[in-house]
């Protein structure tokens, strides 16, 4: 897969050049391990330079744009991406390993949060406060400034929708530092961006290393808000460099979330959602359903059930848009391994099975559904980031909570049942930033805020909800007597 741009190249004010250090990073295919192409290595320099071109955006021709206009450049970005659709799937396929079908489907997310945030950019209103006689106070929300974009491998092109989508519809100036493991689609985005019409320096993208480029961006005193989606470690690290400029900052972390299976679901309906949530992606999903939670009544139903459907699934390289696709690295490949020695084989109810002829230096592992550790173990409370699913029985609502909220996370969370008042009455019960009923993932609704609590982080991206997190809001208050 050649990408149409050179990605060895940081993209500046509007223009590609070389990283100041002069120095690139492989580009590996998870499918195979082979090398295909090379990144920038950019560097504090080139972070530097990039806040400045945000900074002068902001103070020139972006910074003076019409919210609808703003809006309109987004509905253009949009539908390049759309006209895109085929490079972009196949990019990311190579660069992330997802099988083209999921590859595809990023591609139209991608394209959906540019639509929606194109819509919303002029819709992003103050209020009225009524105060005292002889005053007439109103609120305005105002763009931070340049903002700073910190996004992980998984997602790539979702990730970058929802952040630096609602960061441009907000009116604020990005730069982006997109994860070393997968920048090709960020870089695509930019260009993309720069043919729809995106003033220079409205949009920087500086891929690098996370201790080089990374921390520099999260350093930066330029920064106005930073926008980070990754490991609880590094959010850690990234709301401390924040805290160092007293910037907000949103972090989107991990995960391990339930999805809770009472004996009056409907379980035709459940069991494709139970399965996919856990191997979308090969499981490196921050909100995968990596913990199924079932009815005892029920349990060795849906046991049996689910065993089946993974004795069914197979993973091969992500051209051949299999069900399941390798995972990102060695690296991860090893992690998920490490996990899997902690199982007791006889607790492996079922895997999936690797294709024949896998390419020998692909990350591939057969999918592995686990039953019964115990909810303390750290199969079941460790996010694993790899197509591994525990399943543990409940025997009731208040057991099926205190296990769905006993881990340090809270980032969704699924209720399968036909009864509503168990429906609201869970839904207010379980510790979760989304909680769905009935489904899982809303099919990844762009409109619908997304978020943790606890280790899953804090503050809320994608829909309306974000642009709350990209503005800061003024109080006029004008006293006329
Ligand atoms: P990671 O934290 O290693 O890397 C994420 C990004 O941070 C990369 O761009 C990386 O270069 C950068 N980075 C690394 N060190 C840095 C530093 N010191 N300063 C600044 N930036 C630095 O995470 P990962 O392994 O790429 O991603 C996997 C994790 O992300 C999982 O835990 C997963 O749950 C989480 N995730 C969360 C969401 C969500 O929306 N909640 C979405 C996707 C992934």
């Amino acid at each position: 897969m050649t990408p149409w741009f050179d990605p060895s190249r940081v993209f500046i004010n509007g223009q590609w050049r070389a990283p100041l250090g002069g120095e690139t990073l492989p580009v590996l295919d998870p499918s195979t391990g082979r090398e295909f192409a090379r990144i920038a290595r950019g560097g504090a320099d080139d972070i530097d330079a990039a806040v400045h071109a945000s900074q002068a955006a902001m103070d020139g021709e972006w910074g003076a744009m019409p919210a609808y206009l703003r809006g309109r450049i987004l509905a253009r970005l949009g539908q390049l991406v759309l006209d895109h659709t085929d490079q972009l799937a196949a990019m990311e396929a190579a660069d992330v390993g997802k099988p083209l079908t999921q590859a595809r489907a990023d591609v139209i997310a991608l394209a959906r949060y540019c639509e929606f945030y194109a819509g919303a950019a002029d819709k992003l209103m103050g209020e009225t406060i009524p105060f005292q006689p002889g005053f007439t106070v109103y609120t305005l929300r105002e763009p931070h400034g340049v903002t700073g974009h910190i996004v992980p491998w998984n997602y790539p092109m979702q990730i970058i929708g929802r952040s630096v989508g609602g960061a441009l519809a907000a009116g604020n100036a990005c730069v982006l530092k997109p994860a070393e493991e997968a920048c090709l689609t960020a870089l695509a985005f930019a260009d993309l961006a720069h043919q729809a019409g995106l003033p220079a320096g409205a949009l920087n993208v500086v891929p690098g290393l996370g201790v080089e480029a990374g921390a520099a961006l999260t350093a930066h005193p330029g920064i106005r808000h930073l926008s980070f989606t990754g490991s609880v470690a590094t959010g850690r690290r990234v709301q401390a460099a924040a805290a160092e400029n007293a910037v907000p900052v949103t972090l989107e972390l991990g995960g391990k979330s339930p999805q809770l299976v009472f004996a009056d679901a409907d379980l035709d309906a459940a069991l494709p959602y139970l399965v996919n949530a856990g191997i979308q992606n090969a499981g490196q999903t921050c909100s995968a359903a990596s913990r199924i939670l079932v009815e005892r009544s029920i349990y060795p139903q849906v046991c049996a059930a689910m065993a089946e459907a993974y004795r069914g699934l197979t993973v091969a390289p992500a051209m051949a848009d299999a069900r399941v696709g390798p995972l990102i690295s060695a690296r991860q490949k090893g992690i998920v391994e490490r996990f899997l020695s902690m199982a007791d084989p006889a607790h492996i109810l079922a895997r999936g099975h690797l294709a024949d002829d896998l390419p020998e230096g692909g990350h591939y592992i057969a999918p592995a559904l686990i039953a019964g550790p115990g909810p303390d173990h750290p199969l079941a409370q460790d996010e694993i980031f790899g197509p591994v699913q525990i399943i543990l029985p409940f025997e009731d609502e208040d057991d099926a909570i205190r296990i769905a909220n006993g881990t340090a996370y809270g980032l969704v969370a699924s209720i399968w049942s036909r009864d509503g008042g168990r429906q609201m009455r869970l839904a207010e019960r379980l510790r979760a930033g989304q909680v769905f009923v009935n489904n899982y993932g809303a099919a990844g609704g762009v409109e619908l805020p997304f978020g943790g609590t606890g280790l899953s982080g804090h503050g809320r991206e994608k829909g309306f909800e974000a642009l709350y997190a990209f503005t800061t809001l003024k109080t006029v208050a004008a006293h006329h007597g």
